[in-house]
């Protein structure tokens, strides 16, 4: 039987392992020669530079009921808000302001807004020099293509899981195979395309998680977004156990092997549940910060998960944590607009 450290050796080599590889790389009790290998290959093929993106979560109006979601429709615990256009332009221009080379619109699935008010959105923001990434979750594929045709450049729709017995229990009244559908549609259409898993949902199992990253490859996805499940009130998982940082940081780190010119976050649940969150995420594949750039008012109200719109106050606070990580860890901000390498 081949070794761990053999194993890690012919994913960095072969770019390829499949799914019994994957899932024992996932349960072997070491964890270091993978990462270190994941970190190498990051320099390697992405670089130094740490790509950010500034986030606005611009409603958390949603009409899903995803169990894990504090956006759920059914959560009647939390204030519902949207953010006007005008709004949402400014906090893009403070975004700007910032340096930051991409905006990321994100909401609950609110279809207040129409299409031509959400194309004019994006043909405004492209007018600042920026490039726009949207993740208002499943659409129509005209939606998505007047979006497109806006110039909207990015999506982010994670599949969540790709088991679909687990994907059907976590989301009652949708569909597996038209969530599959939307992310083909987005390829389709030209979008640089993410998506990715929530890790520790209730009866997940190691097997499912590498079969994730099996389909992220199908896919050819141009980002990966992998974050822990963290327990949210107001939602029938309320009480579960939630996901463990170090299968997020092993998912990340067989993501960026297997698939070594994709812009990965280390993302905000992963900074939520670990303070050092951000460090350890990008030692482990991560080129990607998303520095949320809302208000702090709707931060707050943006309650997916407990301590998410509570770390930072100002979105400037937040900027001066992300450098610090980027000093200490030797890597630099991005300059450019952080397109997928090789594009
Ligand atoms: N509605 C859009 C969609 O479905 O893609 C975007 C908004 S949704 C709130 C953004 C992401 O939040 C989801 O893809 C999900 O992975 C994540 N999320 C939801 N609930 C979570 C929880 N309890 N813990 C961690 N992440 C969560």
């Amino acid at each position: 039987m081949q070794t761990i450290t053999d194993l890690v050796k012919v994913l960095e080599e072969a770019q390829a392992l499949d799914q019994a590889g994957l899932t024992r790389l996932l349960t072997a009790p070491e964890a270091i020669p993978l990462y270190h290998a994941a970190d190498r290959v990051r320099k390697r093929y992405v670089g130094d530079e740490v790509h950010l993106r500034g986030l606005i979560e611009f409603s958390n109006y949603c009409r899903r009921g995803c169990l894990y979601c504090g956006l759920r429709a059914g959560n009647t615990q939390i204030r519902r808000y949207r953010m006007t256009p005008a709004e949402i332009l400014t906090r893009a221009r403070y975004a700007v302001g910032q340096g930051l080379k991409t905006v990321v619109l994100q909401s609950g699935e609110d279809p207040h807004y129409t299409v031509e008010e959400l194309c004019d959105i994006v043909r405004t923001l492209k007018k600042m020099d920026v490039a726009v990434t949207l993740s208002i979750g499943e659409r129509s594929k005209d939606t998505y293509a007047a979006l497109k045709e806006a110039g909207a450049d990015r999506f982010l729709l994670r599949i969540e899981t790709s088991n679909e017995q687990l994907y059907a229990r976590m989301h009652p009244g949708m569909s597996y195979q038209n969530r599959v559908n939307c992310l083909y549609t987005l390829k389709e259409l030209g979008y640089e395309t993410g998506t990715g898993s929530l890790v520790g949902l209730p009866g997940q199992t190691p097997a499912m998680l590498a079969a994730d990253l099996v389909f992220f490859k199908a896919l050819d996805a141009d980002m990966i977004g992998i974050g822990p499940f963290i327990p949210s009130p107001g939602t029938p998982l309320d009480h579960a156990a939630g996901g463990e940082v170090e299968t997020v940081l092993k998912m990340m780190a067989l993501a960026r092997l297997l698939m070594p010119e994709i812009n990965m976050p280390a993302t905000t649940a992963l900074s939520v549940k670990d303070r050092d969150g951000y460090r350890k995420g990008l030692s482990c594949g991560a080129n990607v910060i998303m520095p949320n750039m809302g208000l702090s008012e709707y931060k707050k109200l943006y309650a997916v998960y407990p301590g998410k719109g509570e770390g930072f106050a100002r979105s400037d606070e937040q900027m001066v944590k992300i450098q610090t990580v980027l000093q200490k860890l030797g890597r630099k901000v991005g300059q450019g607009y952080g397109f997928r390498v090789g594009r």
